[in-house]
């Protein structure tokens, strides 16, 4: 009998702690400020960016949004990065992803300053991880962590396999998966037989951007399933990678797609956002 993951649950409980600490921030006279910046018009990132701004208003983080048009200039926008930088009231800045085909994605995650990169995109941070010196963790690989932390799935020796090797998700779960002693293989496009290393993980992690990519033949029986995949089926609906359906019955525990890792890459938005405060604060 396998055991759903609630990442609603759980991004509640993050969003309430996170909340708590806002509250006591606010009465020393601090308050947290996230800047979000969003250029063009992709149905998609403006849901991202309302659902930001929601959970900044749940936890009482102020957000501020800069929406630019389409045709902004790559110039226009790092000077825009650069004014937030120097904004001693802005704690944190992320510019939502993707970026129009004009403007240089790596240029603009560089020029957000490490110190309020709460997405934690920019070199100097992803590098902070992986040497497991940091104050903030990349948004999903992390919000996958505390799923598996919440529910005390030991993740010490464990075989995790995660599929998908991006360097928003992929790569710094991995990063993290090492640091909790699992170990650790990284499956990727290039991968021959799949299969052979996901029927001996303990945990699979897929995070391919492929509906029922993970089927059940690939499982082995009690593994947890970590679905990060965002995608739709035939009909429209919200679906991840994994064909949940079929592969739960194998599971110990497993994640939904909606209500599991996104709402905890939005939960841990906003950790990062508080321990920037902090950090900036001297708290
Ligand atoms: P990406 O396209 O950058 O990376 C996909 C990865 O899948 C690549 O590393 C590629 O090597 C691997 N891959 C492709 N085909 C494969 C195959 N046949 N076998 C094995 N590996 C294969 O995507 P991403 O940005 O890492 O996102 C992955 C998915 O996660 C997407 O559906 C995305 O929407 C979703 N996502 C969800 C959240 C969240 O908050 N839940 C956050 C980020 C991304």
């Amino acid at each position: 009998m396998y055991r759903l993951i609630d990442g609603k649950e759980v991004s509640n409980y993050i969003k309430g702690k996170v909340r708590d600490e806002i509250i006591s921030l606010g009465e020393k006279g601090i308050k947290a400020t996230l800047a979000v910046i969003i250029v063009g018009n992709d149905p998609a990132s403006r849901v991202y960016v309302n659902n930001k701004k929601r959970a900044c208003e749940a936890t009482g983080i102020v957000s501020r949004e800069y929406a630019l048009p389409e045709e902004t200039a790559e110039a226009e926008l790092l000077s825009l990065i650069a004014e937030l930088n120097n904004d001693k009231e802005v704690n944190g800045i992320l510019c939502q992803l993707p970026l129009p085909s004009h403007i240089d994605e790596k240029k603009v995650i560089d020029a957000i300053c490490p110190e309020k990169d709460v997405d934690v995109f920019s070199e100097v941070n992803v590098g902070k991880m992986w040497v497991g010196d940091y104050d903030v963790a990349s948004c999903t690989p992390k919000g996958v962590i505390e799923l598996l932390e919440y529910y005390d799935i030991p993740l010490e020796g464990k075989n995790c396999v995660i599929i998908g090797r991006s360097n928003i998700v992929g790569k710094p779960m991995a990063s993290l998966l090492l640091e909790k002693n699992a170990t650790v293989t990284v499956c990727h496009s290039r991968t021959t037989d799949l299969s052979f290393f996901t029927r001996n993980a303990d945990i699979i992690v897929a995070a391919v951007g492929r509906k029922r990519f993970v089927t059940a033949d690939m499982v082995k029986e009690g593994a947890v399933v970590v679905d990060v995949g965002i995608n739709r089926d035939e009909n429209g609906k919200l679906c991840g990678d994994v064909d949940f359906e079929n592969v739960k019955e194998k599971c110990s525990y497993i994640t939904p797609v909606p209500g599991g890792c996104g709402p905890m890459t939005i939960a841990v938005l906003m950790k990062n956002t508080l321990a920037v405060t902090k950090k900036q604060n001297n708290v």
